[in-house]
């Protein structure tokens, strides 16, 4: 967008960002690192609002509590907003604070990068009922949001988990591992203990389709098989592949990779018992 009345050739371009996840962090740096610095003034400056008081978005409130080195973006996002060349600005919330008639009066060009924190609607008939929770929520929850209330209903000795991308292992993950392994992470005490005193013994994995049509990937998936005291069950009869199966295994890297780890797993199951 390029509306300011005021010619930008005596001052530096002014450009606004709206969310100050990885994306927004990322899109600040690249501009300033671009900046060409003329007579001793920057050439961009840049604001970057946030809703919430601090910034690094899903990487805060998203990533698993046990992935230390995604977790570990947030050190590279600090040292760019460090430097100070960057206007953070916190609790301000496009939308409702600020409206895109303020930034056309303000800014040369805004960049969104608000994310997509909000749960895709399932239509699966009873997906209302009690019991029932979007992924974005529990993991805003054992991420420790600041909207999500602390207490959370973990009383179910059956979960079934429905997805079969990195979020929904994420989920399984953190439900079936010993909450004692999480305490070297930064996993609230609350969580913890809520963890700690969940009385799940099974979690179920659905998926639409089959084993060549997953989203998570590799590390994740083996990841779940290092949990301790945890047993993965397959079935057989979801490895009989049809024919666009069989091409995506033939042609795809990951989704081949991904089949042979579950097959041998189905294997090693099946000769232990
Ligand atoms: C549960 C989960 C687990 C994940 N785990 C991994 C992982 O293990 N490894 C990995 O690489 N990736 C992971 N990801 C993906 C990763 O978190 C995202 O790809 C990344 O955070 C996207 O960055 P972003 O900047 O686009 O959005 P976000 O991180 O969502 O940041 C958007 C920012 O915009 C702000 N915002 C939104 N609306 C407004 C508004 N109206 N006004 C002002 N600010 C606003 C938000 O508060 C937020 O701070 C995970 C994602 C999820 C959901």
């Amino acid at each position: 967008m390029s509306n300011s009345a005021e010619s930008t050739s005596s001052r530096p371009l002014r450009v606004a960002i709206v969310g100050a996840g990885p994306a927004g962090v990322y899109a600040a740096d690249i501009l300033t690192k671009s900046n060409e610095v003329k007579d001793g003034d920057f050439q961009v400056s840049i604001d970057l609002f946030e809703a919430y008081p601090a910034p690094y978005g899903l990487i805060r409130y998203g990533v698993a509590p046990d992935h230390p080195r995604i977790k570990g973006i947030v050190n590279a996002l600090h040292k760019v907003l460090d430097r100070g060349d960057i206007r953070f600005l916190g609790n301000v919330t496009y939308g409702r604070d600020l409206t895109l008639h303020d930034f056309r009066a303000f800014y040369d060009a805004v960049i969104f990068s608000t994310g997509a924190i909000k749960d895709a609607d399932l239509d699966i008939p009873g997906i209302g009922l009690e019991g029932s929770f979007g992924g974005a929520d529990f993991v805003s929850w054992y991420d420790g949001h600041p909207d999500v209330p602390r207490d959370w209903p973990l009383e179910a000795k059956e979960i079934a988990v429905i997805g079969n991308g990195n979020v929904a292992l994420d989920v399984a993950r953190m439900l079936v591992k010993h909450a004692d392994e999480l305490l070297v992470t930064e996993i609230p005490d609350n969580v913890y203990r809520a963890l700690k005193d969940s009385p799940v013994t099974d979690v179920h994995v659905f998926g639409r389709r089959g084993p060549a049509q997953v989203k998570f990937t590799p590390l994740e998936l083996r990841e779940l098989s290092h949990a301790k005291d945890v047993d993965i069950v397959l079935y057989p009869e979801d490895f009989e592949f049809d024919e666009a199966s069989d091409e995506a295994i033939r042609s795809n890297n990951q989704i081949r990779t991904m089949v042979n780890t579950l097959t041998n797993w189905l294997v090693e199951e099946h000769a232990e018992a």
